[in-house]
């Protein structure tokens, strides 16, 4: 198969080219005047990865679940996932979770997902093993996760960790605010809920990362920067960032009060926009919930903003490159993972696309969403750009000219392991 195209973000650049596959992989990008495939208008951009997604199944699938997560991830162009250890309950921080995450997973994946596995206070004889089994890292919090299942670790819990996770080679991801900086919300607003989790919490966790990252040898990674001003500990330090598309297209001033569809934490606190090619990657942070558990006040709502489908649409609202787009948001999060076969458009790598049209003009209603809750910050905003078909190893998974669906490939999705 060929397909080829006058705008393919390959090598770095956004040219024209044709792309030959074989057996799901690509296997040459050769000159576009060379073959005589039919010609796409679309801008050609690998998959995107999206290492920061909770499906929340076993235990909470009715908060998402695989089956809505995975066709919505093929639906907004994301042909790689790697799911959270947390929210489903079990959590993954045992070997036996972790199968009990592949068991339920069976039959339901329409997009390629892999999993992290959890470093929670008492587990480090658990991390070996997950390890072995497949999963691509860990994550831990610093600050309490909002689930019981999954308790935050204290610095002295790290430092029985680390040198494991040094010794590994695994990566080591990491909600960094500092508990003893966070206070409870004085009242129910958006100010007050800004206010109980200041940039400083932030600030100190990283710098404490940065210290233990030194002194452990271990690969950090720290999840969805929101402070600005922390930038700066990350650049020149051995520990990466990312952060997520809310915190770029959203400043408190946005947020009316009562919108607890924006509670996330760390909170939205802009001036992050222009620093996007400083943070370098770009993920979901998709953390869904019933509505009913999304009302309330700020005080009350749960954290989490659901926006899986919708990364790629709002991210070129607000950037023009393309080329840009597909670093911060397949090459660097395929990067932290290890993935080798994903997140470019070269030969011997999967062929995964996306065909997104970046002149498209629409808005979010609810009746676009793929996910379980048609529940997000993003409903009624205008966006530009629109996904227009997906490819997942070489196979169509997803078209945007079938509004009912069923062109989704069900099951087509496998389980990646380290
Ligand atoms: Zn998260």
């Amino acid at each position: 198969m060929i397909l080829r195209g006058r705008r393919v973000v390959t090598g770095g650049a956004l040219t024209a080219a044709a792309i030959h596959i074989e057996n799901g992989v690509i296997t040459a990008v050769r000159p576009f005047e060379e073959a005589g495939a039919p010609v796409i208008d679309e801008v050609i951009l690998p998959g995107l990865v999206d290492t920061h997604v909770h499906i929340n199944e076993p235990g909470r699938t009715h908060w998402e679940g695989f089956e809505t997560a995975t066709r919505a991830a093929a639906a907004g162009g994301v042909t790689t996932l790697i799911e959270m250890p947390l929210n489903s309950i079990p959590a993954t921080t045992t070997v036996a979770a972790y199968r009990r995450k592949l068991e339920a997973a069976e039959g339901k994946l329409s997009v390629d997902t892999g999993f992290w596995g959890g470093v929670v206070p008492g587990n480090t004889k658990d991390l070996e093993g997950l390890w072995r089994e497949g999963v691509f890292g860990f994550k831990c919090f610093l600050a309490p996760s909002g689930v019981d299942e999954f308790e935050h670790v204290a610095e002295a819990d790290l430092r029985e960790a680390m040198p494991v996770l040094a010794r590994l080679g695994a990566p080591l991801l990491v909600h960094a605010e500092l508990p003893a900086l966070l206070t409870s919300p004085a009242g129910a607003t958006y100010a007050d809920w800004l206010a109980s989790r200041p940039p400083k919490a932030e600030c100190a966790a990283i710098a404490l990362m940065v210290r233990l990252a030194r002194e452990t040898g271990a690969r950090v990674h720290i999840v969805h920067l929101s402070a600005a001003e922390s930038l700066s500990l990350v650049e020149g330090s051995p520990i990466s960032v990312e952060t997520c598309p809310h915190y770029l297209a959203f400043a408190p001033d946005d947020i009316p009060d009562g919108a607890t569809e924006f509670k996330c934490a760390p909170p939205i606190r802009g001036g992050l926009r222009g620093l996007v090619s400083r943070i370098g990657m770009v993920v979901s942070d998709h953390s869904p919930s019933p509505p009913e558990m999304k009302c309330g006040d700020f005080r009350s709502a749960w954290g989490g903003i659901a926006s899986l489908e919708l990364g790629l649409p709002v991210m070129a609202t607000l950037y023009d490159s393309p080329v840009d787009l597909a670093r911060w948001m397949a090459e660097a999060p395929a990067s932290l993972a290890g993935l080798e076969r994903k997140g470019r458009i070269a030969p011997g790598y999967d062929a995964d696309l996306v065909l997104f049209d970046p002149e498209a003009r629409w808005t979010v209603g609810p009746e676009s969403l793929h996910q379980r809750h048609k529940h997000t910050p993003y409903l009624g905003r205008k966006l530009r750009g629109r996904v227009c078909a997906t490819y997942l190893r070489g196979e169509k998974i997803y078209d945007d000219g079938d509004s009912s669906g069923a062109d989704f490939r069900r099951s087509r999705g496998r389980v990646l392991k380290r």
